[in-house]
């Protein structure tokens, strides 16, 4: 275990003592007061008072029983549908960055510990020749995030290839959980509550070129509709119906509008990017504008994709 920086702050209602039973013991790294800007997509956010990044699922679970005793709060990310606001979040933060394994089980069916990323896992499958997750290119959230989320693009979704998944339960037992145990809508996902520690996918056999050959197509389309060269957390807001967020926006003329180093990006119109010093504060204010003037002027009330958290 590693300790980078000494606690820059106890909050009121746990000691510097409780934080230090919650993360004693565990194998994984624990880094206090980290900031989150680091390990979001936005690049945007304050500290938290402890990152842990668990060995395994067995860490996963001294963490959450351990936690749970010392009555602390814990939020797990993956940091890329992610607005952590500008003072951070006060508790644990779980990141399973450590957390990556992927092996390939009897059936088709692909096994991806919860930290392991969309693409990482793609590649496995496109490498084992097992199609089923061509629609999730470009997506860069972990395994685990995109169940919890139902990613999805117009080409399918999470909840088209999850057999199940494990979990760490609010008491700190690995358990699984099928799919039909978890109801997904349009992304969302409800589960027992707990983290995602694994997922199995259920995927089928395919020639890797074919594979390979819609991979390629859709990564090109979305460099050429998505402004990933800035950091940004993907779609802001859902589809309000048969037209896109996107193209909402930009009708009521938002493209390229701004707020500090937040701008709505003018190359698609829900996404926001960070032009390098964006404030949480900055997105918020410009997140707000945009559903003001679309109300306004559509009478359309549009709902976030994007997770705020954290301490105003
Ligand atoms: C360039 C870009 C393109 C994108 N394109 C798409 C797209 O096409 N389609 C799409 O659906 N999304 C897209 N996204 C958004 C994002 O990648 C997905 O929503 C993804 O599912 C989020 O995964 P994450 O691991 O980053 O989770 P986070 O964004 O960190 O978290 C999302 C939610 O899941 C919870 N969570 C995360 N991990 C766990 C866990 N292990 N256990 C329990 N709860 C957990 C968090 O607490 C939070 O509530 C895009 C993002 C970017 C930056």
């Amino acid at each position: 275990m590693k300790r980078r920086t000494a606690s820059r702050r106890t909050p009121s209602r746990w000691t510097a003592s409780d934080v230090r039973a919650a993360v004693a013991g565990l194998r994984g790294e624990v880094i206090f007061d980290a900031p989150l800007k680091d390990y979001t997509s936005f690049r945007i956010g304050g500290p938290a008072d402890v990152l842990v990044m668990p060995a395994d699922a067995e860490d996963v679970g001294r963490l959450v029983r351990q936690a749970h005793a010392a009555g602390i709060p814990i939020f797990v990310l993956g940091g890329t549908n992610l607005l952590v606001r500008d003072h951070g979040i006060r508790g644990i933060v779980v990141s399973l960055a450590k957390m990556k394994a992927v092996r390939e089980e009897p059936g088709h069916v692909l096994y991806a510990e919860g930290g392991a990323g969309m693409p990482t896992v793609m590649k496995h499958a496109t490498g084992l020749g097992l199609s089923g997750l061509e629609w999730a290119a470009g997506i860069p959230g972990t395994v685990a995030g995109c169940v919890v989320m139902n990613a999805g693009t117009k080409l399918g979704e999470m909840q088209d290839c999850v057999k199940a998944v494990r979990l760490v339960d609010s008491a700190g037992g690995i358990v699984e959980c099928p799919a039909s145990a978890i109801r997904f809508s349009y992304r969302r996902a409800l589960l027992p509550r707990g983290i995602v520690v694994g997922v199995w996918m259920q995927l089928k056999p395919a020639a890797k070129e074919k594979i390979q050959a819609t991979v390629k197509e859709y990564l090109r389309y979305r460099k050429d509709t998505q402004p990933l060269t800035l950091p940004n957390a993907g779609c802001v807001f859902k589809n309000p119906g048969p037209d896109p967020a996107g193209r909402v926006i930009e009708a009521a003329g938002l493209k390229g509008a701004r707020i500090g180093d937040a701008q709505v990006s003018d190359k698609h119109a829900n996404f926001v990017v960070n032009l390098g010093h964006a404030k949480a504060a900055d997105v918020i204010a410009l997140i707000k504008k945009v559903g003001r003037t679309v109300e306004e002027r559509t009478g359309l009330t549009l709902e976030l994709e994007l997770k705020i958290v954290g301490e105003p």
